[in-house]
């Protein structure tokens, strides 16, 4: 125990423990870890021991994630406060991307218990098995067993390598069967709360090491594709050309403007497959992916009706063939004013101004919306970049970090989250 707090400042602690889960990785540039694989399984040992050294009991349940509990008070309410993150990655990741959010946790109960100090609710620290999906290519198969809405067709997805989900849990030593029991009852959850680096540059441009985080984005992908006659590209009259990728740049530059008219939305075109590919031939067809995501349901269904209608505009204009293939949509999961508030508090009680941002990303909080309020705080990182070795932290961050999230969970009040 005394080991566990031997550097005496948080962020320095946390900082050498992502290093040292950082070195479990596949061979090759920055992070690999993906999930059900040796690299999680050494992940999950490493991360259980210092839940142990921190005075917490683990568990791991049928889905590979790592329960550390952390038992309240005697007299203590039912239910626990959850706190957590993941520990897989995606290919070539940086260190902080998830890990810090459980390594974060886990000091806070290591100082608390150094202080022999039960709050008056039980603490569980989730360190989910997958939320990046990289193995799998579908996400957050951790949080969503825990959150009980895994589906059978989720357990049939295979990997690159043609094994599915299912047989991977089997070859690790788990049943797929006995997942249901993962799933845990929103009776039992008060809150789950998130730490985790923000991986966008708006912190950093606020020069604030923390922010409070709004609401995970709700986000819609699609695939266009736009198809015309492939021609030659010195003998067609540019009035008699009916050119695809003209089409989807088009398409693109109204993506930019419509979103850039609604509050916090962004669209990205990431992915344009022109073809046949010559540079002496005008396209025959062009396939683009369209990414957009919005903080509310309704203003994400703004962007994507007034994009549905440029789209069509734009391919009719032209003269162009249109097919719209959706790919992929979630639904926006607003973090709790109740917890926001709490957070504020913290944050405030440190002197710092509490900021208040969406988060762009996905988080394991989208699926843990099933269970109970959730709330994410945000850290502060170098250039907003994330998922890369270049993802960078401070320990003095994240310090300011781990003591705003003690001083939430001391002060933690269910009845207003
Ligand atoms: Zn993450």
């Amino acid at each position: 125990m005394a080991d566990y707090l031997s550097e005496s400042d948080p962020g320095t602690r946390i900082l050498r423990r992502c290093d040292e889960l950082a070195a479990i990785s596949r061979p090759g540039t920055g992070v690999t870890r993906l999930y059900l694989t040796g690299e999680h399984r050494a992940a999950m040992e490493l991360v259980s021991r210092w839940m142990r050294e921190a005075g917490m009991t683990v568990h791991t349940d049928h889905a590979a994630n790592v329960i550390g509990r952390y038992p309240p008070a005697a007299g203590g309410r039912n239910g626990s406060l959850l706190l957590g993150s993941h520990i897989d990655s995606v290919i070539d990741a940086g260190k902080y991307d998830g890990p810090l959010g459980v390594i974060a946790a886990i000091d806070c109960i290591a100082v608390l218990n150094g202080e022999g100090r039960r709050l008056p609710f039980g603490i569980e620290i989730l360190a989910f098995g997958d939320e990046e999906g990289t193995r799998f290519g579908t996400t957050l198969i951790g949080s969503r067993a825990v959150a009980g809405t895994l589906t059978p067709q989720d357990l049939a997805i295979r990997d690159k390598d043609n094994i599915s989900v299912e047989t991977a849990l089997r070859t690790f030593g788990l049943d797929p069967n006995a997942l249901a029991s993962a799933a845990r009852s929103p009776g039992d959850v008060l809150a789950y709360v998130e730490l985790h680096i923000e991986q966008g540059p708006v912190l950093e441009g606020e020069d604030l090491p923390v922010g409070v985080v709004t609401a995970i984005n709700a986000q819609t992908r699609k695939v266009v594709t736009l198809k015309s006659e492939a021609n030659h590209a010195g003998t067609v009259p540019m009035r008699l050309r009916h050119d695809p990728f003209l089409a989807a740049a088009e398409i693109a530059l109204a993506l930019e403007k419509t979103a850039s008219g609604i509050p916090d939305a962004v669209g990205t075109v990431g992915q344009v497959d022109v073809r046949p590919g010559a540079s002496n031939v005008i396209p025959g067809s062009v396939t683009m992916s369209l990414d957009m995501r919005a903080r509310t349901d309704a203003l994400l269904r703004r962007l994507t009706a007034a994009m549905d209608g440029e789209i069509e505009r734009i391919a009719q204009a032209r003269g162009v063939g249109l097919e719209v293939e959706p790919m992929l949509e979630t639904k926006a999961a607003p973090c709790s004013p109740g917890l926001i508030g709490q957070l504020d508090r913290a944050i405030g009680g440190s002197g710092i101004k509490p900021l208040h941002l969406p988060s762009g990303a996905g988080h394991d909080g989208m699926a843990m919306n099933a269970l109970g309020p959730i709330a994410m705080l945000f850290v502060r990182c170098k250039g907003g970049v994330s998922h890369s070795p270049l993802e960078s932290v401070t320990a003095g961050d994240v310090t300011i970090a781990a003591n705003v999230l003690r001083d939430f969970i001391i002060g933690f009040d269910p009845e207003k989250s």
